[in-house]
């Protein structure tokens, strides 16, 4: 059994592959599934608590876009497009780090990491230090109020990518 701590610092555990056990819906999402379509699944981040953290990940257990069908191709590049427009029009960010980090070994998904002013502010460079950004956020945001921030945000992006299918 593995255990993961998710954003609001509650213990589940799984078996075998994480983005797979919460495809099968066996592992409770906060925020839940924002939205999926037959290719792909998008949540906020499992674990960091920093508000309009976007995960997209596909629902066959493949670690890299070179083994996607051309539909999958496709399909990842509009959604990619709708949830970035998305998050941008209810306020989020103005712009997002795109990370996608190939590994046999790990399911395929893409993450959207949005460009806070407090990032910068804080930190610096944005991209030079996400993994501090993270870390701090794990350890410092795990407030009430920015639980409740990011459990609206995910349901304004529930209803805005569900209104229009794509
Ligand atoms: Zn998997």
């Amino acid at each position: 059994m593995k255990k993961i701590i998710d954003l609001t610092g509650k213990e589940q555990e799984f078996e075998g592959c994480m983005a797979c056990t919460l495809n099968k819906g066996e592992l409770e999402l906060f925020g839940g599934v924002i939205y999926q379509n037959d290719y792909f699944m998008v949540a906020q981040d499992f674990e960091v608590p920093i508000n309009g953290f976007i995960i997209i990940s596909t629902k066959r257990h493949v670690s890299s876009i070179n083994e996607f069908s051309e539909t999958e191709k496709f399909e990842f590049v509009m959604l990619i497009d709708k949830v970035l427009k998305t998050l941008k029009d209810i306020g989020i960010a103005k712009e997002f780090i795109l990370l996608q980090g190939e590994r046999s070994d790990v399911h395929f998904h893409m993450s959207l990491f949005p460009r806070h002013d407090w990032m910068s502010e804080k930190f610096g460079r944005v991209v030079s230090s996400m993994k501090q950004i993270q870390e701090y956020a794990m350890a410092n945001m795990r407030t009430p109020e920015n639980i409740k921030l990011i459990a609206e945000t995910c349901k304004m992006l529930k209803e805005k990518l569900n209104k229009e299918k794509l």
